[in-house]
């Protein structure tokens, strides 16, 4: 895919090379507006990356120590970590077992006097149940907060990720659906208020230049990635179309194979596949298996956070978190990415097949 726009992204770089303006300039203001239109939300705010994303959010809600905010026991770290950077405390709730998602029926029983947000991951590419997580919230007074960064244009009841909560963090990690070629990430909200307050805070915390109202951040976006990620932006659609069928493609053919898990949507959700799951029992072996035959898995992710040793101070022990244990066991990331030729999908599924014939026979 870079293949394809690569003469585009050299005009960017060209661009912005020959302006001599390097950090928030018109290409930043340029491509959240853009993205602002693609989200269906008031407001982009233009940041470093995911996590300085949410950590904006989280402090421009005025979140910190001796609150309480609740996040998926099987998220990726960064999550945990914008909750900890304003010093309040992650409670972990479990996922559904079919979706990967948190399980809204999980939620309420997770809440104390404590709690302030509600963090919903739309995990692999799939939107949570925001229907259920928005009532609970509207039920005890609490924000949400939506970890955007797997899911750009998935949707829950036609509704786009990234425009439920209060205000929500995504990133362009090279690896996510829209990645830039750096670090970036950006916040959305349709609140004038919070995203006046966090565009003061990504840049020192101030809005005239050596004024500074509040302690603020360097969380800023540079010219360079947003000239890149407005190239990008426009062809996102069309590769999230490409993600879907090879997931469609993957999914028609992994049926009734060996014990194999596969992704499943909510019916009121849709998945942009930034990732394609799969689990089994065997997984290390199917990796293992695959590799050998040039195939490269992922896996996401090995730990969950109630088991990394930076989380020993939650005072979680293994088997508090079943479900996120058994995915964290055995989950598997098949390649899937928006030009991956048909071809590619059959070898590795006939090499898939291939392990659990030889399985099989062991057994
Ligand atoms: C990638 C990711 C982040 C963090 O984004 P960075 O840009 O790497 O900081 C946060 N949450 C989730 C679920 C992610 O996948």
């Amino acid at each position: 895919m870079h293949t394809a726009i690569r003469a585009e992204m050299q005009a960017a770089f060209q661009t912005v090379y020959d302006s001599n303006w390097f950090v928030m300039g018109k290409h930043v203001e340029s491509f959240e507006k853009k993205y602002a239109h693609f989200n269906q939300v008031a407001h982009c705010i233009g940041v470093s990356n995911g996590l300085d994303a949410l950590h904006l959010a989280l402090n421009a809600l005025g979140v910190g120590e001796g609150d309480e905010v609740i996040v998926p026991s099987n998220t990726y770290i960064a999550t945990l970590l914008a909750v900890s950077y304003v010093g309040a405390t992650p409670v972990l709730v479990e996922p559904n077992i079919n979706t990967y998602n948190i399980n809204p029926s999980n939620i309420e029983k997770a809440i104390t006097t404590k709690t302030k947000v509600i963090m919903p991951v739309h995990l692999y590419g799939q939107a949570c149940e925001m229907d259920a997580i928005m009532l609970i919230a509207e039920k005890y007074g609490l924000y949400v907060v939506e970890d955007n960064a797997q899911a750009h244009g998935a949707a829950f009841q036609n509704k786009l990720t990234g425009s439920f909560g209060d205000v929500n963090g995504t990133s362009f990690y090279p690896g996510k659906n829209l990645g830039a070629l750096g670090d970036a990430g950006a916040v959305t909200t349709n609140d004038d208020t919070l995203a006046q307050k966090i565009r003061i805070l990504r840049n020192y915390g101030s809005e005239i230049k050596y004024h500074n109202e509040v302690i603020g951040y360097n969380h800023r976006l540079d010219e360079m990635q947003a000239a890149f990620l407005s190239v990008k932006l426009s062809y996102l659609n069309e590769w999230t179309k490409q993600r879907q069928q090879i997931a469609q493609s993957y999914t028609e053919t992994l049926k009734n194979i060996g014990d194999l898990i596969l992704p499943v949507t909510h019916p009121d959700a849709t998945h942009v596949y930034h990732l394609y799951v799969i689990r089994t029992q065997h997984r290390d072996a199917l990796q293992h298996h695959l590799t050998n035959h040039g195939i490269g898995t992922m896996i996401h992710y090995p730990i969950p956070p109630h088991k990394q040793n930076a989380y020993t101070s939650l005072g979680y022990q293994k088997g508090d978190f079943r479900i996120a244990e058994e995915i964290a066991d055995t989950c598997l990331s098949l390649p899937i990415w928006p030009g991956m030729c048909i071809e590619d999908v059959k070898q590795i599924v006939s090499s898939i097949k291939n392990f659990f014939v030889i399985i099989n026979k062991k057994f």
